[in-house]
């Protein structure tokens, strides 16, 4: 099984300068390879479907006068920055994600390392670099693969360490019960609701951290282009979006961590991201639940215990369908929280009922891949009015 942690680094300044070149030739090669690749796209459009190897251009890359400086830097990282354009380049056809962006000097920087990488107590070592002082929290037992340097905006090192331990990939479950399948669904109201009828609302110091974020934003935007002030704004914007991102990823690795603990499955909806991040009204509030980034920490946490992550398209429009009866309401503008079926007469909460959807569609998607799972027992109570909902939020953590 592969195991990834991420620790803290103190370079010194020597070393930091040499990271700093690292960082940049990775830079170089993938935007290098960028310009190239667009160049292409644009001449052969679409059709633009065989691998185009810009690896191969490295070694004649580091040949030349002009990008000899090319040779400093560890190969790995600079081949890796080649597989990382081509692979962004894979989304951008066959995902239809965006296309690929050119890497800024004043964004995150990262750099790849597979080949003579080790690691000690308090310190890990790269090619062509001496060891570097680092904060190792728990050693992880098993046989080091590979080590990814990077920069944050605000200037922190860390390295992420991915081990191979002994211990196997625990098989996939084969038999269910149904009361441990929760169908989790998004909210704009709340980060999560759960098809128990649990709202997870995003916690109190998660919005405090935003609100701190928001004033430094003000406070940089009255700033005069160029000037040192602006400079000095911009750096504590970023210490700010990183406490934002440090705090929202903290509260999801727990809530993700509870949530497989005490599921056997989890069923989600994936693509109504894409749609709603469409919409530029909505996407500020998708942004700030992040759903993306929950459930990959819910895939990985799941595959750790043999448990299941079942995504599903939401074609079936969980939130228009009554769950006891099927009926499909033809509309059900975002601002409706609750609403009762003309067929069955049940009350619904908008989001539970859509959880509770999800769920369903989740164990018959489960029983089609030949697992079992076992009858509801009347556990889970259908139509469960709005008053019911439990309100966890902040208690969550
Ligand atoms: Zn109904």
């Amino acid at each position: 099984m592969l195991k990834a942690t991420k620790i803290r680094l103190y370079p010194t300044r020597e070393q930091a300068e040499f990271l700093n070149r690292q960082f940049g030739s990775v830079r170089f090669c993938y935007n290098t390879g960028l310009r190239i690749m667009s160049h292409r796209y644009k001449r052969h459009g679409q059709s633009l479907s065989a691998k185009y190897d810009t690896k191969k251009l490295l070694p004649v890359a580091k040949k030349s006068r002009k990008y000899g400086w090319l040779k400093e830097a560890d190969s790995v990282a600079l081949a890796q920055a080649c597989i990382n354009l081509d692979k962004a380049f894979q989304r951008f056809f066959k995902e239809k994600k965006g296309y690929p962006r050119f890497k800024r000097k004043r964004g995150k920087q990262s750099s790849y390392h597979c080949m003579s990488v080790s690691c000690g107590e308090s310190w890990v070592k790269v090619p062509k670099l001496g060891p570097i002082k680092a904060r190792v929290h728990r050693s992880v037992e098993g046989k080091l693969k590979s080590i990814t340097l990077s920069r944050t905006v605000t200037g922190k090192h860390y390295a992420s360490l991915l081990y191979e331990t002994e211990q196997p990939v625990p098989e996939p479950m084969t038999a269910i019960d149904a009361t441990k399948v929760l169908g989790l669904d998004m909210g704009l109201s709340h980060l999560a609701i759960d098809s128990t009828g649990r709202k997870v609302a995003n916690p109190r110091f998660i919005k405090q951290v935003q609100k701190n974020l928001k004033r430094k934003q003000q406070s940089l935007s009255r700033k005069q282009k160029g000037s040192s002030k602006r400079a000095k704004a911009r750096l504590l914007v970023a210490k700010a979006h990183e406490r934002v991102a440090d705090a929202r990823s903290d509260f999801q690795h727990k809530l993700s961590r509870q949530i497989v603990d005490d599921n056997q499955a989890v069923i989600v909806e994936t693509l109504k991201v894409n749609n709603m991040m469409k919409n530029a009204k909505l996407a500020k509030h998708i942004g700030d639940a992040s759903w993306h980034a929950l459930i990959a920490k819910l895939a990985y946490k799941a595959k750790e215990q043999g448990k299941h992550l079942v995504k599903i398209d939401p074609w079936f429009a969980s939130s228009k369908t009554c769950h006891v009866c099927q009926h499909k309401m033809d509309a059900m503008p975002l601002n409706i929280r609750s609403w009762a079926c003309p067929t069955c007469h049940t009350r619904h909460d908008r989001d539970i009922n859509a959880a509770l959807n999800i769920q369903h569609q989740g164990i018959l998607k489960l029983k089609a891949e030949g697992l079992s799972v076992s009858a509801h027992r009347g556990l889970r109570k259908s139509g469960m009015p709005p008053v019911a909902a439990v309100e966890v939020g902040s208690s969550v953590r």
